[in-house]
Order: C-alpha cells, then sequence, then structure tokens
C-alpha cells in the first residue's frame, strides 16, 4: 500500500511506470500475507518490486515502450517474472523505457519522457531509465532491467543507486522481449550490492527455454536467500584501466575510491584494455543488425500495431512499422540491414565480430592480473533532458565505458560513488565472468 501511494504520488511528475497493476498486486500482497503468516514464507515474501516493461507478464500489458507493442498482453510470462513470483516477490507494475531498450535517456520511449529523481529536468539515463528512476525516488525498493549495452549500469549511475549487469548467461532471456540476443541480459536495481544478490538468488538459474541460459548453479548464488552473501577475500587486486581514466575531464570521485580501496589493504594497479576505443563502433554495428533481424517481427501481421486498411501486403508492411516504431527503432533497423547486407557484411559485421574478440582477449589478460576492475559508469552525470536528443552519436558515446564488459559478455555494476554539480555519479566494476560474488561493493569499499 504505501510504495503504491508513493507510486500514484510521483506518477505524474516521474512518469517512471507504463502501467501500474494496482489489483493483481493487492491480490499478490494478500496471498503473500497468507503465506508469511503460515510460517511458509521465504526471504523475499511479499517484498515489492517492478518490472521494466520488457518482460512479457502473463495479463499483464507489455509494450517494449513502444507504439507497435501498445495493446500487446502476453500470454505467458517470461522466466525471470515467473522466477520472482514464486519467490514470492509482490509486482506492482511495469516500468517505462527506451522504446526496445534502444536509446541511453529514456527520451525515446512512446509514452513520454522520465524525469531523474535528482533533478527533474535531467534524464535518467536509459534505457531502464524508468526502473531506475524509480528505485532512485523510493517508489519501489528494487526493479528488473536489462543491459545490452549499459542500460542498467548508466542509468543507475544517473539515479544515484546500484545496478547490476549479470555475466551473459546467467539469467534466462526467456520471454525478454529481444533487442540484440547476444548482448541483452536480464539484471536488477536497487539501493545496495545486498539486496541485489538477495533478489538475483531467486532470479538466476539455468533456464531450458534459453539456448545461452547457462547451465551452471553456483553455490553462493542458490545459497544467499539462507546463508547470505559470501566472505570477500580480504586483499584483491583491483585494476583501473588507463584508457577509461584517459577519457574522463575529472576523475576526482574515481581517486577517491581508490584511496579507500588502498587504505583497505586493496591493492590498486593501472591495467591497460588497448581496444577500449573501438568498443563502440563494434557494439552499434552488432547490436543495430541483430536488432534489424529481431525486430522484423513486427510485420503488422502475427502481432503489434497494424495499420488501418491495407491496400495491398507490401503497403500492409510498410504502413504498419512506419506507424508503430519510433525514430531511433527505424535507425537501428536501416543501419543493421545495411551492415547485413550482400558486399557490405565483411565490412561491417564480420570486422565488429573481430573487434568484439580483440576487446574479449584484452580482458581475459587483465584477469591473469587483477580480481577486478574499477572504472567510471559514464562519462558525466546525468545530462539535461533534449541535450543529445538531436545528436545519435554523441548519444552514442555516453555508453563508451559500459559497452565493453558487454560484448565481452562480463557481470559489471555501477554504484553510487559521489557528486557533481548536484547531480549523483557512479562508478563501475567490472568482473571475469561468474564472479559477481566479488561485486558486493559495500564490502569492497568497507561499508
Ligand atoms: N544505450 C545503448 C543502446 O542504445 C544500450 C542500450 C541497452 O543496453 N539496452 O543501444
Amino acid at each position: 500500500q504505501y510504495f503504491l501511494t508513493e507510486i500514484k504520488r510521483q506518477q505524474p511528475t516521474s512518469n517512471a511506470f507504463i502501467t501500474v497493476d494496482e489489483q493483481g498486486s493487492l491480490n499478490a500482497a494478500a496471498a503473500a500475507d497468507a503465506q508469511i503468516a503460515n510460517d511458509q514464507g521465504g526471504a523475499l515474501t511479499g517484498i515489492p518490486m517492478a518490472h521494466k516493461d520488457v518482460f512479457c507478464t502473463n495479463n499483464v500489458l507489455t509494450t517494449c515502450g513502444s507504439r507497435m507493442l501498445e495493446n500487446f498482453v502476453a500470454p505467458y510470462d517470461a522466466t525471470v517474472v515467473h522466477n520472482l513470483q514464486t519467490a514470492g516477490m509482490v509486482c506492482l507494475g511495469k516500468t517505462n523505457m527506451d522504446e526496445f531498450a534502444m536509446g541511453s535517456s529514456n527520451e525515446n520511449s512512446a509514452f513520454g519522457p522520465v524525469a531523474n529523481p535528482w533533478h527533474p529536468d535531467h534524464v535518467p539515463g536509459g534505457s531502464s531509465g524508468g526502473s531506475a528512476a524509480a528505485v532512485g525516488s523510493g517508489q519501489i525498493p528494487v526493479a528488473t532491467g536489462t543491459d545490452t549495452g549499459g542500460s542498467i549500469r548508466q542509468p543507475a549511475a544517473f539515479c544515484g543507486i546500484t545496478g547490476l549487469k549479470p555475466t551473459y548467461g546467467r539469467v534466462s532471456r526467456y520471454g525478454m522481449v529481444a533487442f540484440a540476443s547476444s548482448l541483452d541480459q536480464g539484471g536488477l536495481f536497487a539501493h545496495t550490492a545486498q539486496d541485489i544478490a538477495l533478489v538475483l538468488g531467486s532470479m538466476a538459474g539455468f533456464d531450458p527455454k534459453d539456448s545461452t541460459s547457462t547451465p551452471r548453479n553456483d553455490e553462493w548464488l542458490t545459497q544467499i536467500a539462507q546463508q547470505g552473501i559470501p566472505q570477500l577475500a580480504p586483499n584483491l587486486k583491483i585494476g583501473l584501466p588507463t584508457e577509461y581514466f584517459q577519457a574522463m575531464t575529472d576523475t576526482d570521485h574515481l581517486d577517491e575510491v581508490r584511496r579507500i580501496l588502498q587504505q583497505l589493504g586493496h591493492t590498486c594497479i593501472d591495467v591497460a584494455l588497448p581496444n577500449t576505443q573501438m568498443a563502440i563502433p563494434a557494439y552499434y554495428v552488432v547490436a543495430g543488425a541483430e536488432a534489424s533481424t529481431n525486430l522484423s517481427r513486427y510485420d503488422g501481421v502475427r502481432f503489434g500495431h497494424r495499420c488501418e486498411n491495407p491496400e495491398s501486403l507490401e503497403d500492409l508492411y510498410q504502413r504498419s512499422r512506419s506507424e508503430g516504431f519510433g525514430e531511433e527503432v527505424k535507425r537501428r533497423i536501416l543501419t543493421g540491414t545495411y551492415a547485413l547486407s550482400v558486399g557490405y557484411f565483411d565490412a561491417y559485421y564480420l570486422q565488429a565480430q573481430k573487434i568484439r574478440r580483440l576487446i574479449s582477449n584484452d580482458f581475459s589478460n587483465v584477469f591473469r592480473q587483477v580480481d577486478l576492475l574499477l572504472t567510471p559508469t559514464a562519462p558525466g552525470p546525468a545530462f539535461a533532458a533534449g541535450a543529445l536528443k538531436q545528436d545519435p552519436v554523441a548519444m552514442y558515446q555516453q555508453d563508451k565505458f559500459t559497452v565493453p564488459a558487454s560484448l565481452a559478455g562480463l557481470p559489471a555494476l555501477s554504484m553510487p560513488c559521489g557528486f557533481k554539480q548536484g547531480l549523483p555519479l557512479g562508478a563501475q566494476l567490472i568482473g571475469p565472468a561468474y564472479r559477481e560474488d566479488l561485486m558486493n561493493w559495500e564490502a569492497v569499499i568497507g561499508l
């Protein structure tokens, strides 16, 4: 009741939600109460949460931030939705997002932009801007998100909270509307890494319905609800990649973290990730190419928006897609189709895949020397609404510190880390595959 009231109070200015499921959540809360009364509740029973509107929810609208799916009600639950429901969590609604998760500012949503909780004229980040703003403004204690190139970490940084993109394959993509399938990964927003770990324990795990989900069940993860967060090795070796720091004009907040880490007995080492600057171009080729094929299913025939009175099949496809998709989605479909077309495939897609391998190799090399990497999450704090909207390439550059871990499939977490001009800043921890257990940042920085 408390969070439903908070959502209603803040929605007119925040616009963090696309759907609020009042009746469904009250029913689920009553069921959770009954379970707790019978002593059958688990660690998460009755905890309110919200899903990014990219996760299919049985009987509740799933729009993906698009006109194309504005009336789409999925006939089933995504595995993530099912898992958290089974753990007893109560879903209060679906959060706003950039259309089909394409964007870094939440200004590409067909349902309007979302306000940054610290400053209403600034963006909350994207694409999971609704989830980040909802948690950052106290409308919900925890929310899901998806991260293809930074869509959990960058909005977490802009809203002053914690966001985790798990290792690719850790969380099932079944029922998560696809953007770029080799990069998409579900994850979480909360105030602390400990809260995230607790929910991740129920959300993650092998799913036979997702062929890229990993068949491993790390004990630390499955036992979090009973045994808590694992202890950290006391003396971590933490790498600071030179390429990331050189790309920043001001690293005061990270210098402070470095000082704290050393004081606590961790070792900080400067390391090199030489292929970093090729990450953005490679990402936007791979992500666009995969998006162009994934989004071909929205043809006005099977599901999604259909235009009125089509004159022919061609007209049906053309008008349904022209009316249903927004500008950024069209840009990705066009550039992606171009990159995959005969004669250009070798020059763009194949090259991008080779760069992806080089970037992965950079990470494998540094993780022979260090346990974790510390980097900025984004080039600066949340920018003003409208500032980058007319300049897609400048918008894409916002992702330069988050995209490399996505290309390599590695887990990465953004933690709150100081302020600049009254707006929060984030720092990113990147770890080796399946080592989310090292990202308990409260323990790492001694809180
Ligand atoms: N901002 C990036 C993009 O627009 C990342 C999006 C995401 O992670 N879903 O593609």
